[in-house]
């Protein structure tokens, strides 16, 4: 099984992404069932979503972009794993521009990645090398058992700078988060992937597919990468 995810950030309101919806199902008349297409939009977006989410044309997941470290309860805003349980079956953390906009650490990603899972949501756990080691403390800590989890390498320096990292070096990232993770885990690359170097990732060995940003949030590309895959 191939992964595609697309993270689309802060763009889009209901309005734009159904539009956005539209024009895939136009585009699109098969996704190979060896692709597994994984949207994850803003949360106002993602019931409207999933009321028009047309399976037999758009295949798609659905995947929210953070969740609250916190369960249900006092924590005026947030958005609990329990809540998007109804409307999601991913959900990336750790993106790298939580941890630095948002001030989110390791320890509370572990967090989140643990109340996703008592959920019965895929977390798709966003690392990069400086923090990659205690990135993974911090979930065995949390007694996350990682066959249920998904990681996606993203460096910094690759996110949205149209400045891709060299296959060869996320081969060697992938087959260090296999080694420390113990299983034979779901490692995805993402940093400026695009439908020209796109199979230069996913047909590296110990890699499972791709995260993509800005390649995600123009329906002609994104189905090109679709095709391309
Ligand atoms: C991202 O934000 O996770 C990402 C991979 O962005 P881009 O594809 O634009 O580099």
């Amino acid at each position: 099984m191939t992964y595609l995810v697309a993270n689309w950030k802060s763009h889009s309101n209901n309005t734009q992404s159904l539009i956005w919806l539209k024009e895939m199902e136009e585009l699109l008349p098969t996704t190979p069932s060896n692709l597994k297409v994984i949207i994850c939009l803003p949360f106002t977006d993602l019931p409207e979503f999933n009321r028009h989410l047309d399976l037999q044309k758009t295949p798609f997941f659905v995947g929210a972009q953070t969740v609250s470290q916190y369960p249900d309860g006092k924590h005026t805003g947030d958005i609990t794993a329990q809540m998007l349980s109804e409307l999601v079956t991913y959900c990336v953390v750790g993106h790298s521009e939580r941890r630095s906009f948002n001030k989110e650490t390791c320890q509370e990603v572990a967090q989140q990645t643990k109340l996703l899972l008592e959920s019965n949501i895929t977390p798709i756990i966003c690392v990069d090398t400086p923090y990659l080691d205690e990135q993974i403390k911090e979930l065995f800590v949390q007694n996350i058992t990682f066959d249920h989890c998904i990681f996606a390498y993203e460096p910094i320096s690759a996110i949205g700078s149209g400045q891709a990292e060299t296959p060869i070096n996320v081969g060697k990232v992938a087959a260090k988060i296999a080694l420390l993770t113990n299983e034979n885990t779901t490692i995805l690359y993402g940093g400026s992937v695009s439908p020209e170097n796109v199979l230069s990732f996913t047909e590296l060995p110990g890699i499972n597919g791709v995260l993509v940003g800005t390649s995600s949030l123009d329906p002609n590309t994104f189905s090109k990468l679709i095709k391309t895959i």
